[in-house]
């Protein structure tokens, strides 16, 4: 059954995709077999049908072809191909016999098709337009003479052949010449962009940098269009053959002319050698020439042939101190340029000036708003962002949208061990993510260099690895050749380093540092207050004494873990610690050993507990301890081991050895309490007896009978002792 399925739905897919095809091989044995024939027996019938078919098959299929915005499907050229091909052997077989003398429209066909479709669907129909041919050859006897058939074929062939090949070649060759024009063009653009200043150096690699020619593009057109209007007013106020502003390169060497108003018809555009005459001694003496009388030996170097002016004047442009070009203006006739005539050439010489200057503040303002939104967007993802984790993907994400990267890290310096460690890395190919958490000494490397003067480095933002170290010679760092680190500062502190690397050249030039600069500055700020929120939140739940947690943070997570014990059916024990007789310690030794002692018997619990339970300073010299899955046999274990550690601990004080002991209470979940206030009451109270029972020991709780329901005052018991031998 399946392959019978199958068979059926390949033959629907056929019938919907291939149907145009088919039609057409329809129309084309309807030919072959006479149906195109004056004489056909059928054609009364057949006739109007087929022509009906044909007519509403091909409008449908051109109608698409039309339509269709990107290349046509190859199955719709051959069909269009196939259908005119079949419609035009029809008409050469009706009117005209089968070798007739319009058999040559074939060829116009061939062309159309080769010209139109795509080169696979042309040979198709060639081999479908001779297929055809010999089948109506073979099926007219008398037709079929091989020889004149292959030469026919063979001529159809060629000419698709060539029609294809050439006409291809074509228009490859003119999409090359557009695309060489345009270059050039647009290199001549760039070329203006950077003699106005418009573009630094070396500018416009990256997507950033690409929007930024744009706008130095649109610029250039600006100014050409400011000077080329003072030039045209130049020329018809003073009745003048050219003004022309002729512009000097970046390194002064030639002249090259920038805008120009002419009724010559020949002027030389290429660049000439800034020394030569009258311009050259009007860029050397920095003062206005005027010429008249000239001969046509006169040599002026925008005119290629002889000299066709005998007047001329040029004016030195001058950018503040620096020589930017000439303008020069020239008469037909010998008539000198009067001194208010030259007084507005120099006039229209400033003007263009100010066009350009206009240009460069407005392209300046125009990148700084740029910049700014990028500032603003970093400094509001920065400012949002909380943990310290957060802050430094925050930033590394803003430096994205600066400069182009290929990887980043962060540093913090730890002033206290004068050490410095890798808090985030990141490289697109993981060369250095495994550089995070390590720790360096402060060192010779430029991150030490960069947190020692504050400054950026290496100065160009270029990195040879084979003679700088990054973070350390322990720590390799990627030879990329481009690699900027920027100080974390804080007024005068760096906190610490972002480092960028680029495997482009240049990456990290003159117009983006000052950018990524104050972007590290906004990144230190945020970065310095999630730690301060980070210490705040850790003093808000940790015991300043013994780094314990504190008795709000124990209060928390003892009802979550008395809910999760409730919810596994667990046990949980709490242990309640208590140094006995600590008034004395205080009173004898004084407070500051008092401390000690109750850091001593911390350091005991932090020793004792597993990693699962948690240990509290829950008062003065108390101490609560929560114990997950644990029963009274498990937790009275733990209390024995602390309370026997803690008697056999001896402190050094300046008043002799001493050693105290302490008295534990054990409750355990549910016995004890099924709320967290029953339970902290249960152990008390058991701590209670074991105070009351002669304290250094550990009692666990047991039902009202035996426990004692109020709290007396405690039984005198043993007082912390003087360590014998001392
Ligand atoms: P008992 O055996 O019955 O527990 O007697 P005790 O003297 O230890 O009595 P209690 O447990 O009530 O003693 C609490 C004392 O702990 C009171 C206070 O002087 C002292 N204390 C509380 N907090 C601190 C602290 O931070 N440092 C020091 N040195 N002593 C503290
Ligand atoms: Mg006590
Ligand atoms: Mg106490």
């Amino acid at each position: 059954m399946e392959p019978l399925v199958r068979a059926l739905l390949g033959a629907r897919t056929f019938g919907r995709k291939g149907h145009g095809l088919l039609i057409a091989f329809a129309l084309g044995a309807y030919v072959v077999l006479g149906g195109a024939a004056v004489d056909f027996g059928g054609a009364q019938v057949l006739g109007p049908l087929a022509l009906a078919t044909w007519a509403l098959v091909i409008t449908v299929r051109v109608r698409r072809k039309l339509r269709e915005t990107s290349d046509a499907p190859l199955l719709l050229d051959v069909e269009i191909g196939a259908l005119l091909s079949v419609a035009l052997e029809a008409l050469l077989v009706r009117f005209d016999g089968l070798s007739g003398r319009m058999s040559p429209a074939l060829y116009v066909l061939v062309a159309l098709v080769a010209a139109f479709a795509r080169p696979l669907a042309g040979l198709l129909v060639v081999a479908w337009i001779l297929a055809l041919e010999a089948g109506l050859r073979i099926a007219a006897p008398g037709h079929m003479d091989v020889e004149a058939f292959a030469t026919h074929a063979g001529f159809v062939a060629t000419f698709a052949l060539l029609n294809l090949t050439l006409l291809r070649a074509e228009v490859a060759r003119i999409r090359v010449t557009a695309r060489a024009r345009v270059e050039a063009q647009l290199v001549r653009i760039r070329e203006d962009a950077r003699s106005y200043r418009l573009l630094g150096a070396g500018e416009a690699a990256d997507r950033e940098e690409v929007r930024s020619d744009r706008l130095a593009r649109a610029s250039v057109e600006e100014i050409h269009q400011s000077v080329l209007y003072a030039l045209d007013l130049l020329r018809r106020s003073l009745d003048l053959h050219t003004a022309v502003l002729l512009w000097l390169n970046d390194s002064g060497t030639h002249l090259r002319i920038s805008e120009l108003s002419t009724s010559s018809n020949e002027v030389n555009d290429a660049p000439f050698a800034a020394g030569d005459g009258v311009l050259g001694a009007v860029l050397a003496k920095r003062v206005p020439v005027s010429l008249h009388g000239l001969k046509s030996t006169f040599r002026v170097p925008y005119y290629p042939g002889p000299c066709p002016v005998q007047s001329l004047a040029a004016i030195p442009v001058l950018d503040g101190e620096t020589l930017r070009g000439v303008l020069a203006i020239d008469r037909l006739e010998s008539r000198a340029f009067s001194t208010d005539e030259e007084e507005i050439a120099a006039q229209a010489a400033r003007f263009c000036l100010r066009a350009i200057q206009n240009e460069r503040v407005f392209l300046q303002l125009e990148r700084a708003k740029v910049e700014q939104g990028k500032l603003y967007r970093a400094a509001q993802a920065l400012g949002s962002a909380l943990s310290e984790q957060d802050v430094v993907a925050a930033g590394v994400k803003a430096a994205r949208e600066i400069a182009s990267f290929d990887l980043a890290a962060v540093t913090i310096f730890d002033e206290a061990t004068r050490s410095h460690e890798v808090v985030a890395a990141k490289s697109v190919e993981g060369k250095i993510d495994d550089l995070v958490g390590m720790r360096f000494a402060h060192n010779t490397g430029l991150v030490s260099m960069v947190v020692q003067n504050r400054c950026p480095l290496p100065y160009r933002g270029e990195y040879e690895a084979g003679h700088k170290i990054v973070l350390s010679k322990r720590l390799p760092w990627p030879s990329h050749p481009s690699l900027l680190v920027l100080p974390l500062l804080i007024h005068d502190r760096a906190l610490g380093t972002l480092i960028l690397g680029a495997k482009r050249r240049h990456a990290f030039g003159d117009p983006v540092r000052p950018t990524l600069e104050v972007l590290a500055s906004h990144l230190a700020v945020s970065l310095s207050n999630a730690r301060m929120v980070h210490k705040l939140e850790t003093m808000a739940t940790t015991d300043g004494l013994t780094g314990l947690s504190n008795k709000r943070a124990m209060l928390e997570s003892a009802v979550q873990k008395i809910a999760a014990s409730a919810r596994f059916d667990r046990k949980l024990a709490v242990l309640m610690t208590d140094i006995d007789h600590f008034k004395k310690v205080n009173d004898t030794y004084g407070h500051d050993v008092g401390d000690v002692v109750i850091r001593g018997l911390a350091d005991i619990l932090k020793r004792q507990k597993r990693t699962t339970d948690l240990v509290a300073r829950f008062g003065g010299e108390e101490f609560v301890t929560l114990c997950e899955q644990t029963d009274e046999k498990g937790a009275m274990l733990l209390a024995e081991r602390i309370r026997e550690e803690l008697s056999k601990t001896t402190f050094h004080t300046p008043q002799g050895v001493l050693s105290v002991t302490c008295s534990i209470g054990v409750a355990i979940f549910p016995e004890g309490g099924s709320d967290w206030e029953s339970l902290f009451k249960a152990a008390d109270e058991a701590l209670y007896v074991s105070k009351r029972s002669g304290r250094n020991r550990c009692t666990a709780w047991r039902a009202p009978a035996r426990a004692a329901p109020t709290r007396a005052p405690r039984a005198p018991g043993k007082a912390p002792t003087k360590a014998t031998g001392t």
